[in-house]
């Protein structure tokens, strides 16, 4: 056993060229060496790679590799045969003249791993010919893709419970960095894991500077961002729609720096020559939508600023994620408006997924609109949301650093919900705060709502403050929006008891002046 274990110390060194195992990569090394299968949750830039690859070159016969990323097998190929280590890959990519030489390869023994997109793997040509081959163990790269819940769900990914069906005696060892409780038991679940060693590492990014606000022009502020923080460095721009992409790089573009559009609606030789640029080039700003980063390995990213609100705290984490791999400070920027909130509900509405689902993304929505209208420490609720505890604020967040003052905002609270009350429940934002300010136009008038009791009864409040506490009232449960009715805000059974004067409600105020605050100061 031992001699197992410094072999695979001597490969770490001899063949990787580092020097010690990092977080629990020894201890995952062990469990695969010993046959066992393991589960592992590590953060992004964690070292998941070495988990498999060792044990691949520890055990005999080839670690075979499921990953979805076709566009960096070729890359991960090539890093691993600059090593010294026989690998390949099968994907779709391939003719079938090198298809047949892989297979070739692996029959003669000649390969120490195999990359394979899972749909290939799972063809019965594949499964048999693996069946004719001695298997290292099986590795699972971003296991998370088995989960309906997460926005990078692979129906394939499910069919992979056939491994332990097919191949009883192959470790298998599941790899994500992403994966809040639900999404953990789901791939355990769906995977067969249940016997699998479940090793998890910190998801705390220290370096990574959160800040988040509110904004009905995101863009200028996030040109202030820029200019003031990262007039040189490169960064990701993320937006929810292709349009928004577009016309934000151009913009960008037009102010001086140079910004690259990214969107599954580019053509594949645009998008691989913008990422390209991205990695190799300094400064480049890549602007977005979610099709781009995984797998992108680029260390020195500064910062990743969000144009709108990310469907969930996972998908919001994995993406500023991509900020300071190299551990150098980086910032971790949002902008976000309430019509981001009603067009991702609507897009979940309009999703084909059941009514669980539907359920279930709401609630992961409504958790990370708590994030953003969130007082206290920002990192102590997203690594809250991994069932991490953080003991102390984290000191490098915008709550942390510049704390919001709260204001005892019981009564202007119960304005607010009478307004929505008395209008019918069937009006947004916009509408109920024109009546709470006093304003009349032809909609008001039709609707004889200057005549009910809360009309002008706001006027001490600006308008961003009231949109400010609507968007708290709906973040801490006691409105919600129905999509049925148009975005239409709705009382929900916890409005009452603050309607009756039997809670308080202590609000954020709206800050006067939006500063970026970071550990280092400006760059
Ligand atoms: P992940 O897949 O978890 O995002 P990688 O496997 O790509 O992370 O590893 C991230 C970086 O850390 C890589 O550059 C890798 O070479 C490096 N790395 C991994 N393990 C070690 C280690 N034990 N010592 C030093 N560097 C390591
Ligand atoms: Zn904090």
């Amino acid at each position: 056993m031992t001699n197992t274990l410094e072999n695979a110390q001597s490969i770490l060194q001899k063949t990787f060229g580092y020097s010690e195992f990092r977080h629990n990569q020894q201890q995952i090394v062990q469990q695969l060496i010993d046959g066992g299968d393991a589960f592992v949750l590590m953060p992004t830039g964690g070292g998941k790679s070495l988990c498999y690859q060792i044990p691949s070159l520890t055990r005999e016969g080839v670690g075979v590799i499921v990953s979805p990323l076709i566009a960096l097998m070729q890359d991960q190929v090539d890093t691993l045969n600059q090593l010294g280590i026989r690998a390949a890959y099968l994907n779709s990519t391939l003719s079938s003249e090198e298809a047949r030489d892989v297979q070739q390869a692996l029959f003669n023994d000649e390969l120490d791993m195999l990359y394979v997109a899972p749909e290939r793997l799972l063809g019965e040509h594949t499964l048999q010919m693996l069946e004719r081959c001695k298997i290292s163990l099986f590795a699972i790269d971003e296991a998370h893709c088995v989960s309906q819940w997460g926005h990078d769900f692979r129906p394939e990914y499910q069919r992979l419970s056939v491994l332990p069906e097919r191949f009883p005696n192959v470790p298998r060892i599941a790899l994500t960095a992403t994966a809040d409780k639900r999404t953990r038991h789901e791939i355990i679940q769906q995977l067969n894991l249940s016997e699998a060693g479940v090793y998890t590492n910190s998801f705390d990014r220290p370096n990574i500077n959160y800040n988040i606000s509110e904004a009905q022009n995101g863009r200028d502020k996030l040109w202030k961002f820029i200019k003031e923080n990262h007039p040189n460095d490169a960064g990701i721009v993320y937006c929810l729609s292709r349009k928004k992409v577009e016309s934000t790089a151009e913009w960008l573009t037009k102010q001086g720096v140079t910004a690259l559009p990214y969107h599954a609606g580019l053509g594949a030789n645009i998008r691989a020559h913008n990422q390209q640029r991205f990695l190799r080039e300094e400064g480049i700003i890549i602007v977005a939508t979610i099709a781009f980063g995984m797998g992108i390995d680029k260390p020195n990213v500064r910062f990743v600023a969000h144009l709108s609100l990310p469907k969930n705290i996972e998908a919001y984490y994995q993406e500023t994620g991509r900020a300071g791999r190299d551990g150098a400070p980086a910032n971790a920027w949002m902008s976000y408006g309430l019509q981001d909130v009603i067009t991702l509900r609507q897009m979940m509405q309009d999703s084909v997924g059941n009514d669980d689902y539907k359920r279930i993304t709401q609630q992961k929505l409504d958790s990370m609109l708590g994030l953003c209208e969130l007082a206290s420490c920002r990192r102590q609720t997203i690594l809250g949301y991994f069932d991490e505890e953080l003991l102390e604020p984290c000191g490098n967040c915008d709550n942390c650093l510049n704390p919001p003052e709260t204001w005892d905002a019981t009564e202007d609270a119960q304005k607010a919900l009478s307004t929505v009350y008395r209008t019918g429940q069937r009006f947004g934002v916009s509408y109920v705060t024109d009546i709470l300010m006093g304003k009349t136009d032809d909609r008001i008038a039709q609707n004889q709502h200057d005549k009910v009791t809360t009309w002008g009864i706001g006027a001490h409040l600006k308008q961003i403050e009231w949109r400010s506490l609507y968007r708290q009232l709906i973040a801490q449960g006691y409105l919600t929006i129905n999509m049925e009715k148009f975005g239409a805000l709705e009382l929900t059974e916890a409005a009452r008891p603050l309607l009756r004067g039997e809670i308080e409600l202590f609000a954020r105020k709206v800050k006067k002046a939006e500063k970026v605050t970071t550990k280092k100061g400006k760059a």
